[in-house]
This record gives structure tokens, C-alpha cells and sequence, in this order.
């Protein structure tokens, strides 16, 4: 067998039919849980920033409708590099504070007086918050983080490697505030609003997905869907429509691997990862994961016996009348040592002797003179990687759009009308970068029974950057359910 064949062997594992797509959407359609909507209260979130710290609520009337107030202060330079993280993290309490103050003012100072009268403090009166942190943690527990590393000109030593939410937690109760942070809040919410507020028409945003580092979807249901729980205990129930935000934490999607295709490169590094079995979709998904998968399986073919990649000792098929080597601290011994941008300058490299990827290979991973048969064998395994990304990718889209009711046209429109859309808001380096991503994204899109071409017609993806803190008091609702606590 030559290199290419072995290469496409290995490719071929990778390969993940329109009848996996299909297995796949009902699948996820049937693991998608949807909570109970209908509390009444009021909700809050911050966003800490690289410049400003926002505060806002939003009271839920209880009948689908809420309102939402903010405000937004600039953080103070001294502040970014205080020599203790209290510094900071008492300032930020402060604002809660002036926040509540200022829009909330009844329900904190009675709030206050029981406190003062040492009367117990029941949950329900606790404002629940939801806190976007945008600095990296490692997120340990839905409101736990610990700080990684300041970034974005702040240098608080003593926060590195502390609880973010406990931080903020303890200021706010040397304030004696009402409220407890009930989630470290990510950014899928963030980008739904962000596109919301900016996507063309009318049609309102139904999905806002993140590929970046890692890959996770929130979505808006309709509240008519949630209310069948609700009627099940209450009688009297406002059925005005109104949509709630559902966090799917898709990255976790089948971790039980009864749908999820694998490779012995997705099992080994699953095996070597932090957390093993957990987060089995975005294992084969996202930025994080597909340069280490492909590190993964390029290794296979330089130790199998008969692919012999990167080890041409045949000048005639190598421009640089050279043997091909690899360094002996080559990244491509390292865990982690490909990063995903390679498998982006990869699949964009069209050219007839591959020299982009030939060049690269040399100056990131070590591999001088590789031949054109190998930058060959590297792209056809980053093609089969990248596409297996992007059509698990459509199985959670896809799955969304269906269970929402809206794989199909509304009735009143047309074909081509400007609002029979299906809006859908995206972030991240992957799908911003990876040449093609969209393009197979779509065509599995079209493989799905109950969208086909016209439902992936209607499907608009456009890229919203940088949502802020106005969905992390969404989010903190959905935790503060999940606890079963209050709201
Ligand atoms: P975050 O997830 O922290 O918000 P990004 O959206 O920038 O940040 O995603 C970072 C991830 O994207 C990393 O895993 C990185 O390997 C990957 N990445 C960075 N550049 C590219 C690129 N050009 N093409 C594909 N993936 C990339
Ligand atoms: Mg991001």
C-alpha cells in the first residue's frame, strides 16, 4: 500500500455517513431536556470585562414577559493591578450594591431590615446571580472557577488559582447583599444576544453556538413548549407565547458513545485527557481537541510499517534532494503539541506541491523535508477531521432547529421571503477560521431527513462576536432551578 492509501485508510475512520448524521439528530432531539420556565423574581448578572463592569436584572413578571435594567462602570486602573484580589473583588461587590440601590431598592432594604432583626432569610428572597468572567478559569462546578491567569493588563497575584464566584461571594456578604452567585456564566448566551441585537430583519435568533476552544450551544424554546410541565401542576397559567433560553452544555452530548463515532485516536485521547468520558461530542469537535486528534493519527502513519509517513528516503519524490527527518523534540511527540490552527493553513493550502503545509511542517513541527506525497497525507487526514468536526457540528444544530419546530417554512411565507429564516449566531476561532467549515456544515445540513435543501437554505449562520453579561442572568435562573433554590 502507499503512503496516500494508508493515509485515506486512516481518513476513512473518520468518515461519518449521512445515515450517522440521522442517528445522531434523533438521538440528541431525544436527550434534550427542557426545564420548567414560569418562575417569577428577579435575576442578576455581572460581566467583569477587560475594561468595564456591567451589572444588570431582569425581573420575570411571571408570565412570560421581564424587564431589564443596567448599568456599566469603568474599572479603575489601579483596581486591575491591586496587591490583593479583595481590592477588586470588594469594588465589584460595591456595585451590586449602588445596582440594587438604585432599581431595586424595596426588595434590598427589607431584605436588609430582616437581616438586621436576625429574622431567618428564605431562599426565595436571595437575588440569584449569574457572573461572566472573561479571564480563564478552570471551570470546576456550574458557579466554581478557579482563576488561571490574569490576562488583558490586570495582575492580581493572590487571585491565581483562587475560586472566582467564592471571591465576589465573600464580598458580597461582608455587604450583607441579597444575593448568592449561582453561576459562572459562559459565553454561548452572550453570543445568542449579541446576535440577536444584530442579525438582519426581523427574525429573532435561535440558536447562538460557540467552536472555539471548546463548543456548546444555548438555544430559545418556546414558553408554550416549557408550560406542558407547568400545566401539570398549575391550573392557572398564562399561555401568552414568550421563549426561554435553554443552555444545552452539548459538549457533553452522548458521553455514553452509543451514537458518537470513534477512532482508536479518539479513544487514546480520551484516555490521556483530564477527563475522561466527559465531554465526548466536543472531544471531536473543537479547537481544543481536533489538532491533537490529528497529532494523534499522523503519529499512526509514521510508526506503521508500511505507510512510513514523513520517513521518504527517496530523493526523486523530494524537491530538496534530502532525506526527510524528524526532529527528536518534534511537537509531534508531544501531547498537545498541534495546535488547530495547523489543520486551518492545512486545509487551505491548495496549491499543486502543497508547500504551505510542507513549510510549516517544517518550521512548527520539526518535520524537515517533508515530501509532497506527506503534506498529501497530512491534508487528507485534516480533511476528514475538519469534516467529521463540522457534520457533528450540524447534528446539534440540526437536532435544535427540528425540535423547535423549525425545520419547516411558516406557511404564510415564501420560499425566498427575507423572514423565512432560521437565524443562528456563532463564535469562536474554529468556525471563524477553519476554511470550509460552513460549507460542510451545510451539506450535512442537507443530509438531514426533515431539513434538506430547503431547510438548510433557510438556515442563516453569521458570526457574533464578543456577547456580553446581559444572557448570564438567564443562566443564573437555570442554575438556581437546577438546585432546585430559589428565583
Ligand atoms: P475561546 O474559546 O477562548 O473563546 P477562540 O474562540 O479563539 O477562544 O478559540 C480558541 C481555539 O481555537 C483554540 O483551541 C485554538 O486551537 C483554535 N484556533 C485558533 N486559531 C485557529 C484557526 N486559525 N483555525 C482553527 N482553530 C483555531
Ligand atoms: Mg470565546
Amino acid at each position: 500500500m502507499t503512503l496516500l492509501d494508508e493515509a485515506k485508510k486512516v481518513a476513512a475512520e473518520f468518515e461519518y455517513t449521512a445515515e450517522d448524521v440521522n442517528r445522531g439528530v434523533k438521538a440528541f432531539i431525544s436527550q434534550m431536556a427542557v426545564p420548567n420556565g414560569t418562575e417569577k423574581g428577579l435575576y442578576l448578572a455581572v460581566d467583569l470585562g477587560g475594561t468595564n463592569f456591567r451589572v444588570c436584572s431582569i425581573q420575570l413578571h411571571g408570565n412570560t414577559t421581564f424587564s431589564l435594567t443596567q448599568s456599566k462602570v469603568a474599572i479603575p486602573r489601579e483596581l486591575m493591578v491591586a496587591k490583593t484580589s479583595k481590592e477588586l473583588f470588594s469594588f465589584l461587590a460595591l456595585q451590586i450594591e449602588n445596582f440594587l440601590r438604585t432599581h431595586h431598592n424595596d426588595h434590598f432594604e427589607s431584605h436588609l431590615q430582616r437581616h438586621k432583626s436576625g429574622s431567618q432569610i428564605k431562599s426565595e428572597e436571595i437575588f440569584q446571580l449569574g457572573f461572566t468572567f472573561s479571564f480563564p478559569v478552570n471551570q470546576i462546578g456550574i458557579n466554581r472557577g478557579t482563576l488561571a491567569r490574569w490576562t488583558k493588563g490586570f495582575d492580581i497575584d493572590d487571585a491565581v488559582g483562587k475560586d472566582v464566584c467564592q471571591l465576589l461571594q465573600s464580598e458580597i456578604d461582608a455587604l450583607h447583599l441579597p444575593v448568592k452567585v449561582a453561576a459562572l456564566v459562559n459565553d454561548t448566551v452572550g453570543t445568542l444576544m449579541a446576535r440577536s441585537y444584530t442579525s438582519p430583519g426581523k427574525t429573532g435568533t435561535l440558536l447562538g453556538a460557540i467552536f472555539g476552544t471548546g463548543t456548546n450551544g444555548a438555544y430559545v424554546e418556546k414558553l408554550s413548549k416549557v408550560t406542558k410541565l407547568a400545566d401539570m401542576k398549575e391550573s392557572t397559567y398564562d399561555k401568552s407565547t414568550g421563549n426561554m433560553i435553554i443552555n444545552t452544555e452539548w459538549g457533553s452530548f452522548d458521553n455514553s458513545l452509543s451514537v458518537l463515532p470513534s477512532t482508536p485516536h479518539d479513544t487514546a485521547l480520551d484516555a490521556d485527557s483530564v477527563n475522561p468520558g466527559i465531554q465526548m461530542f466536543e472531544k471531536r469537535v473543537s479547537g481544543m481537541f481536533l489538532g491533537e486528534i490529528l497529532r494523534r493519527a499522523m503519529l499512526s502513519l509514521v510508526s506503521s510499517p508500511t505507510a512510513q509517513l514523513f520517513q521518504d528516503a527517496d530523493s526523486s519524490t523530494n524537491d530538496e534532494n534530502s532525506t526527510t527527518t524528524i526532529a527528536p523534540d518534534s511537537a509531534l511527540y508531544k501531547q498537545w503539541g498541534v495546535d488547530t490552527s495547523f489543520l486551518s493553513l492545512v486545509q487551505a493550502d491548495t496549491s499543486p506541491g502543497l508547500g504551505v503545509i510542507r513549510q510549516t511542517l517544517a518550521r512548527d513541527l520539526g518535520v524537515d523535508a517533508a515530501s509532497a506525497e506527506d503534506a498529501a497525507a497530512v491534508k487528507v487526514l485534516v480533511e476528514a477531521i475538519g469534516r467529521r468536526s463540522a457534520r457533528l457540528s450540524a447534528v446539534a444544530i440540526a437536532a435544535i432547529v427540528i425540535s423547535t419546530g423549525n425545520s419547516e417554512g411558516t406557511a404564510k411565507r415564501g420560499e425566498g421571503d427575507e423572514d423565512d429564516v432560521v437565524d443562528i449566531g456563532v463564535d469562536g476561532s474554529l468556525v471563524e477560521y477553519y476554511p470550509g467549515f460552513e460549507g460542510y456544515m451545510r451539506e450535512a445540513l442537507r443530509e438531514v431527513e426533515g431539513l434538506g435543501d430547503r431547510g438548510e437554505k433557510r438556515i442563516r449562520i453569521g458570526i457574533a462576536k464578543d456577547g456580553s453579561g446581559v444572557g448570564a442572568a438567564l443562566i443564573a435562573l437555570v442554575a438556581a432551578k437546577a438546585e432546585g433554590g430559589g428565583g
